[in-house]
């Protein structure tokens, strides 16, 4: 899978740029604030409908511009494809898969990416919700089964807690709940073992990366934790969340929440049998991050034959030297389709295979490293 060209009309900084890529690697180079990330993010975009760094569309859109676009022809086993989305101003964002109007869920899987940047941090360090977010975003682009079950499951937990506070507020019947928490249940075990099937799968990916990430990062253990389970679930999955949501009906009533399910839990990451979220040092926490986007990487490869594009965002400032020299012979050896920024050529080393682009101002030119 590689993206051929890129075309940015009224997009942030840019007012027309077109990008044609090479198959291997892009180094995007330049100063601060002068459009690299705005690159990575439009790819990103027409992979998964919208920005990692924002969800408002209009932030998206030149400033003084009434609408922008982003257009982008890639291959996929061979078959051009192209995405175009289209932001507009009080207006909808309009989705197409060559040239026909699709909607957001047709377009995940099309186009698949892997991004790293530096607010993924919060992957280790933040709250259980981007470590579910990031479970989620990568198992639906390999499956869109699960997708589907996701939109689903939140759907339901929605209508049982609108249901829950109906309850509390004496306007509905508790009766109503064995209605909802069978599907609840159901659902939730159907994600919850395709999140632990993934986590398995990545563990034994991220041996396999470990040696890039070197020394520290080689004991990096995935677990999947289910709130509300104590020790081992001896139950089947959907008799144990009819149970648990049945025993937790009064609390769940009184806090007109779900307290227990999918939405709840937690992915913890560990060295050496140890929480990297309270205990790994900032460079580890960083490594960490990385090593698991490498790991998602390999999993998004396994799981569709092809590798998704890579996305690295000032990952290079962070590396050591050793590192860096991994990473990229790494990305080579494997021709990985890669858009790397960083702030100076100087971060490649010599001789590297690649194209390089230099960004000023909102325009991007084809240019050797200086
Ligand atoms: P750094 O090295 O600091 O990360 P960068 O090259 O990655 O910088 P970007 O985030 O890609 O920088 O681009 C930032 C520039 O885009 C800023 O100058 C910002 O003011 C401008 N910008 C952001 N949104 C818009 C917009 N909607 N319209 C016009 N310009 C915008
Ligand atoms: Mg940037």
């Amino acid at each position: 899978m590689f993206v051929k060209s890129l075309t940015l009309t009224n997009y942030r900084n840019y007012e027309r740029q077109k990008i044609n890529f090479s198959e291997g690697l892009n180094v995007f180079w330049g100063d601060n604030a002068q459009g690299k990330t705005n690159i990575v993010e439009a790819i990103y975009c027409a992979s998964l409908g919208h920005s990692h760094r924002t969800r408002q569309d209009t932030e998206l859109i030149k400033w003084e511009k009434e609408a922008g676009r982003i257009a982008l022809d890639y291959a996929r086993s061979g078959v051009a494809g192209k995405v175009e989305l289209t932001f507009a101003q009080n207006k909808r964002r309009q989705i197409s898969l060559n040239s026909h109007p699709i909607s957001l869920k047709d377009l995940i899987g099309n186009l698949n990416t892997v991004l790293f940047s530096p607010e993924d941090l919060f992957l280790i360090k933040g709250a259980p919700g981007e470590r579910r977010r990031f479970l989620d975003r990568e198992i639906s682009q390999a499956s869109p089964v699960y997708y589907h079950e996701l939109i689903k499951y939140n759907r339901l937990i929605k209508e049982r807690n609108a249901l829950l506070k109906g309850i509390r507020e004496r306007n509905t019947r508790p009766q109503m709940l064995d209605v909802w928490d069978p599907q609840v249940a159901s659902s939730a075990a159907a994600i919850v073992q395709k999140r632990q099937a993934t986590i398995t799968q990545l563990n034994r990916l991220a041996a396999k990366i470990g040696k890039i990430i070197s020394g520290d990062m080689e004991n990096l253990r995935l677990e999947y934790e289910i709130t509300g389970l104590s020790e081992k679930m001896t139950l089947e999955p959907e008799k144990w969340y009819n149970e648990k949501l049945a025993q937790g009906r009064e609390t769940d009533i009184i806090r007109a929440t779900t307290g227990i399910g999918p939405h709840r839990d937690d992915l913890i990451i560990k060295v050496n049998e140890v929480n990297l979220k309270t205990y790994g040092s900032q460079g580890q926490q960083r490594t960490g991050a990385l090593a698991l986007k490498l790991a998602e990487l390999e999993f998004l490869h396994e799981a569709t034959g092809e590798y998704p594009i890579l996305l690295l965002d000032d990952v290079m400032s962070e590396l050591d030297r050793d590192r860096r020299r991994e990473l990229m012979s790494f990305i080579e050896k494997e021709n990985i389709q890669t858009m790397i920024t960083a702030t100076d050529a100087a971060y490649f080393p010599e001789g590297l295979k690649a194209r390089f682009f230099k960004v000023k101002q909102g325009a991007v030119e084809e240019k050797p490293a200086e």
